[in-house]
């Protein structure tokens, strides 16, 4: 059985990452897999990149990922950089692709950007440039089929997910957890993070008057997707078993879009 650390007091005290290396690998699979990268980011101190791939083919499924917007929670884009690495996004699917929202955040191991604010709460009136440059990438792009944010939680017992769906899509969340259960922990407590969840889901209101501040999934689904999942790995196991834990759910989640 995978057990907790137990190192998590107060806050994530677990692995870190050198965000540029996994970045660097990310982008490095990206271009020789014929992904186009932009460079979205409006301030010179701070280095953003979106990718995208495919999306010609109208019927195909739009699929939105973005990671890092936490810089303590370092499963995200080291999921990412191994989905593509091991081409795990099936080729047939279109793609836009944000490896890390917060890099000066991971450069301080630290949930908020280097100025102290948390980004994951000002997508409805943006002080930051990651969001407003994320916000001004975002409106030229087409709607998504689906969104996934990928996060962690540095006090739960186990993975966990929040589903945000307008009522009319496919849920894709019993078929993430269920491919979750079989690497790592779900957190099964009937309620997480102060609202109700079953079985390791969580499916919040999705009114965004009930939260002024805006995380990037409230966003997502006012403006861009009528579907969206916000992973949370529980980073107090062990960094392995975390990314594991993310891809299995992402893997899962294609393949049940491609049916
Ligand atoms: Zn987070």
């Amino acid at each position: 059985m995978i057990r907790k650390l137990d190192l998590n007091k107060g806050g994530y005290r677990g692995e870190r990452i050198k965000i540029e290396r996994i970045v660097r690998r990310i982008l490095v699979s990206a271009i020789s897999q014929g992904w186009q990268v932009d460079s979205v980011s409006t301030s010179n101190a701070i280095s953003l990149h979106a990718l995208s791939r495919g999306g010609e083919i109208a019927s195909a499924p739009r699929v939105y990922i973005s990671a890092g917007i936490h810089g303590d929670e370092p499963a995200g884009p080291c999921a990412l950089a191994e989905l593509l690495e091991e081409e795990r996004l099936p080729r047939e699917f279109g793609y836009w692709v944000c490896p890390c929202l917060n890099p000066t955040g991971f450069g301080l191991s630290t949930r908020e950007n280097a100025d102290g604010v948390d980004l994951n709460r000002e997508y409805h009136a943006p002080s930051s440039d990651e969001v407003r440059s994320h916000i001004a990438w975002l409106e030229n792009q087409p709607p998504f089929d689906v969104a996934f944010c990928l996060h962690e939680d540095w006090e739960s017992n186990g993975f966990y997910l929040y589903e945000l769906n307008l009522g009319v899509e496919e849920s894709l969340a019993q078929g993430m957890i269920d491919a979750v259960s079989k690497v790592c922990p779900v957190d099964l407590a009937p309620e997480i993070e102060g609202r109700a969840a079953v079985g390791g889901i969580i499916r919040p209101n999705p009114d965004p008057l009930t939260r002024p501040q805006w995380p990037e999934a409230f966003y997502l689904i006012q403006h861009k997707t009528r579907r969206s999942y916000t992973l949370e790995a529980p980073s107090d196991f062990p960094l392995p078993v975390r990314v594991a834990a993310i891809k299995a759910a992402m893997i899962a989640a294609l393949a049940m879009l491609r049916r």
